[in-house]
């Protein structure tokens, strides 16, 4: 445990607020702290304890009332000794409290270094570390749900058994080198294939995440297709009307809703390409038209929409064969249930295979099952193998990605029987991104680049 020099920064966002919070880490906070506090000893109370006071500039003018909440080393988030002031939220009181604060030797925090000196006393991994910032910047019950996940030590902290694991290997390995032209095995080859292969079978399910991950934490890019007067721009203003009035019915938020952006079960949907579709002249035509295949190219998910009393069984059968040839997941939609008679239905049904037309009305709002579909779309897709956990870093993803390959030829060079160094020599690359990944290995640039991205005051 370390404590380093004390840093201030204002914690809560800023701009005008009833409370605000000024957050003071590092060696000497409580004193410092207490230097401008009135109404209490502050050196002598103990940790997790809130108290009123005043702060003065040094001739004893009143700076504000404030509460200070008083965090002793190592039981703090930073594991240094912390205060936390709560003041009213004015800029100007914010500004003077930090003035106040640097005069006392306290020094302006950068971006992220709060994070950065809970990483570096082990209150967390690098992992972790970074989902902090994903968890603060979380703005949907799925992201919410992945930061979370990964915060509470989600995969790093398997990756980092197995890494232990490893490194045993490769010290035996070593070892078999230091004996240079005799003959020696100490590290049971098959043995260190199995840990190898288990390895690898904890980071496959984490790599094929990301695509989900990344859709998680940015949004599922969406794309609705189909003729013309299949029901497009119908079905766009049914989605967004109905989010329109879910988010109108929170009391008290202002938040507007973002342009053709959707949530269901807290997953963030974006509808790329709507323009085309608010104005019926200029609707998407079906595939196989240059600019659709460009907008589906874009998109994670096709919604392709058919008039399901218009479309005939021919029709359809070209429909799926392009939708398959063209490779992306989609779903296919039967619009204008309404007006589909049962026997037309059930041809259709019998082409595309049971279930597997969703049958919707846009007109009649009649798009549960739609929504159903999207939604368990993205969560089978990888969230349950993993047991929730989600690659959302790209960072992570090049390291566990590094990490499976050299592990792949390591398994290669056992299999074709190569000397110890060669083994030695990929599985201390696979080392170094594992270390990488959860922090075990650090350099200065990296923390600085990670925490750099952290807004001040976290
Ligand atoms: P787009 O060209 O694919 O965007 O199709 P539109 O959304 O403009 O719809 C074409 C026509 O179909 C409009 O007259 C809609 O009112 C109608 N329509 C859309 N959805 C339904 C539906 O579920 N049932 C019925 N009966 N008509 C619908």
């Amino acid at each position: 445990m370390q404590q380093f020099e004390p840093i201030a920064a204002l914690a809560t966002a800023p701009g005008i607020g009833a409370i605000a919070v000024v957050r003071v880490s590092g060696e000497g906070a409580i004193d410092i702290t207490n230097r401008i506090f009135k109404g209490k000893d502050l050196s002598t109370q103990p940790s997790h304890t809130a108290h009123f006071g005043t702060l003065r500039q040094p001739d004893g003018t009143l700076i504000d009332e404030v509460l200070v909440t008083v965090f002793r080393a190592p039981t703090s988030f930073t594991k240094e000794d912390v205060v936390e002031i709560s003041c009213h939220g004015s800029d100007y009181i914010i500004r003077q409290i930090l003035t106040r604060l640097t005069r006392e030797g306290v020094r302006l925090a950068r971006p992220g270094e709060f994070t950065q000196r809970a990483f570096l006393n082990g209150q967390f991994d690098l992992v972790q570390a970074e989902a902090v910032a994903d968890l603060i910047a979380a703005d949907s019950e799925a992201s919410h749900r992945s930061a979370l996940s990964q915060l509470r030590g989600g995969f790093s902290r398997k990756l980092k058994d197995l890494r232990q694991q490893l490194i045993d290997f490769v010290a035996l390995v070593e070892l078999e080198l230091d004996f240079g032209e005799e003959d020696v095995e100490f590290a049971r080859r098959d043995q260190l294939r199995s840990l190898m292969v288990d390895v690898r079978r904890v980071l496959h399910p984490l790599i094929e995440s990301f695509s989900v991950g990344n859709a998680v934490k940015n949004g599922v890019p969406t794309v609705i297709v189909g003729k013309p007067n299949a029901g497009k721009s119908t079905l766009l203003n049914a989605l967004l009307d109905e989010e329109k009035a879910i988010v109108s019915d929170i009391p008290g938020t202002t938040r507007d809703v973002i342009e053709d952006e959707l949530f269901i079960d807290g997953i963030r949907f974006r509808l790329i390409d709507t323009a085309g579709l608010r104005h019926t002249t200029d609707t998407i035509e079906a595939i196989g038209v240059e600019r659709t295949r460009q907008q589906m190219e874009k998109a994670s998910v096709v919604v392709y929409l058919f008039d399901g009393a218009e479309t005939t069984p021919g029709e359809l059968r070209r429909t799926i064969a392009e939708l398959e040839e063209a490779g992306k997941p989609y779903l296919l939609v039967g619009n204008k249930a309404d007006l589909t008679l049962d026997s037309g239905r059930q041809t259709l049904d019998d082409i595309a295979g049971k279930g597997k037309i969703i049958w919707i009305s846009a007109r009649d709002q009649r798009i549960d099952e739609l929504k159903a579909a999207l939604s368990l779309r993205v969560r089978t897709d990888s969230a349950v193998q993993t047991d929730g956990a989600l690659i959302t870093n790209a960072r992570h993803l090049e390291h566990l990605t590094a990490t499976d390959e050299a592990l792949a030829r390591a398994i290669n060079g056992l299999d074709a029987g190569v000397t110890a160094d060669w083994l030695a020599m990929d599985l201390r690359v696979a080392l170094r991104h594992l270390g990488e990944l959860t922090g075990e290995i650090t350099t200065d640039d990296l923390l600085d680049s990670i925490f750099g991205r952290f807004c001040i005051g976290k």
